[in-house]
């Protein structure tokens, strides 16, 4: 600091600095510089980030969605299997998305053909994370339909990404946030561990957020898609939220989520406790739920 104050008093020039003063003031000048670039960088980065067409989506009419839960340890319809893990058909007019694939591709195939969805109408499968409760059915899926694209994130193991590629799919690895069709969007891989990415979507009534297994926390994973879509609340918040701490219901509320539909690793108190506040806006979810956003 000594240095500096001197910089300070006698700075008539900057040689007069390089001439009087000794390696610790030069190490700081360096420093400041450095700082400050590195400042102007992150402003720019965030500028960028901002203008990006992530947040612009042309002005054609926002679609109607239909969530239907496929695979899921929490039971609605007792014809199906229940197993622990996730997974969620999102249906578009245009397309059929699959986000997650259970833990058993044997109940994941057999649950949905139970309620007539074609393996092979499945145009995106989207991975939220690793654990095998979320990815463990993807490679039999893929054996009755390798005609999809995968989005996985980036941190996954080159065995996962082998696996799609010999069974004769595509993948794309997901770092960032990134468009994943027509209003469908994925957070980018956020830090768990493990890493995980969710997905949102801008539908008619407002912004749908799913999650998978919500390691990075759900309260992070809900702000996240609020800051990334540049909105205030959020119509719907479905998925798995990772056992949060009771506090995390009242925070939903404060975050201006309208509609709850937690199911998976939620854990049956919280979910109870989002029952008991959410009242008709709780949807109870669990596999052979329909949600329809119309
Ligand atoms: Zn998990
Ligand atoms: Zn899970």
């Amino acid at each position: 600091m000594r240095e500096l104050i001197g910089v300070k008093q006698n700075s008539k020039s900057l040689s007069l600095f390089f001439t009087y003063h000794n390696k610790k003031g030069i190490f700081i000048l360096y420093a400041t510089i450095f700082i400050m670039g590195l400042f102007s960088f992150c402003a720019d980065k965030d500028k960028a980030e901002k203008a990006s067409p992530f947040f612009v989506e042309s002005e054609t009419e926002k679609p109607e969605i239909v969530l239907i839960s496929v695979y899921d340890n929490y039971m609605v319809n007792p014809e199906l299997k229940t197993s622990w893990g996730f997974a969620c058909v999102i249906e578009t007019p245009a397309e059929k998305l699959l986000f997650d694939t259970g833990g058993d591709p044997v109940i994941l195939l057999s649950n949905m053909q139970k309620m007539n969805i074609d393996p092979g109408s499945i145009d995106k499968v989207i991975i939220s994370h690793v654990h095998g409760d979320h990815a463990g059915g993807l490679e039999g899926f893929l054996e009755k339909n390798n005609d999809v694209t995968v989005f996985i994130p980036a941190s996954f193991p080159g065995s996962i990404k082998n696996m799609i590629i010999n069974e004769g799919a595509g993948f794309i690895v997901i770092s960032e946030a990134k468009k994943i069709s027509d209003f469908i969007y994925s957070t980018g891989e956020l830090e768990g561990p493990p890493q995980e990415q969710s997905i949102i979507i801008d539908s008619k009534k407002g912004l749908i957020v799913i999650t998978g297994c919500a390691h990075p926390g759900i309260v992070k994973i809900v702000e996240k898609a609020k800051q990334l879509m540049e909105k205030d609340s959020l119509y719907l918040v479905t998925g798995g939220f990772h056992n949060p701490p009771m506090a995390v219901v009242k925070k939903f509320r404060a975050l201006g989520v309208k509609k709850v539909a937690p199911s998976h690793c939620t854990g049956d108190r919280v979910r109870e406790a989002f029952s008991q506040e959410y009242k008709e806006d709780f949807i109870e979810y669990g596999v052979g739920r329909r949600i329809e956003i119309k």
